[in-house]
Parts: C-alpha cells; structure tokens; sequence
C-alpha cells in the first residue's frame, strides 16, 4: 500500500546517452494511467529544444510584423482600399 502513491520510480535502466537511470513515471492519459519510461536528462533537453523551437517562431513572427508594417507604409494601397478590405474581414468574421 505504501507505494500505492508514488508516481516516480528509478529503474535499473540506463539511458544509452547520459548513462544515468531512467525513470518510471505515471501519467494520466485519457484517464488511464500509462507507465512511461524516461530519462530525466533526455526530458530536460527536449524541453529546451522546445523551448527554443518556441524562441525561433517568434522572432519569425517579429520579423513578418516587421515587414509587414515597411509594406503597410510604403504601400501605394490607398487608404479607402484599406478600410473596404477591413469591412470585407469583418462580414466574413460575421459568416463563421
Ligand atoms: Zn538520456
């Protein structure tokens, strides 16, 4: 009963990569508990690389607005242009 509760364990296993134990954690997926067999090291540097993946897009994302404010104001779309594409985003908006 004790370790009923204990939802991280050390196996004896080790990780090809870091030569340090995996670990035994139970997670909730869709109700049901899943063992999962992971080492600590591997799930650290899987979220940096997430982490990082996650940096990249925004400065993709910065970069775009960037460009996109240069075309806005050295574009030769007139104003009225503008405003009529807006009218069109919102009755579209309006339809879904
Ligand atoms: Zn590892």
């Amino acid at each position: 009963m004790e370790n009923h509760f204990q939802t991280k364990q050390v196996l004896e296993e080790v990780c090809d990569i870091h030569s340090c134990n995996l670990w035994m954690t139970l997670v909730s997926i869709k109700g049901r508990l899943e063992k999962v067999e992971q080492c600590p090291e591997c799930t650290k540097i899987a979220i940096g690389v997430f982490g990082k993946k996650l940096e990249a897009e925004s400065e993709i994302n910065s970069k775009l607005a960037d460009t996109y404010a240069v075309f806005n104001r050295d574009s030769l779309v007139s104003d009225k242009l503008t405003v009529k594409s807006l009218e069109t985003y919102e009755i579209k908006a309006e339809i879904y």
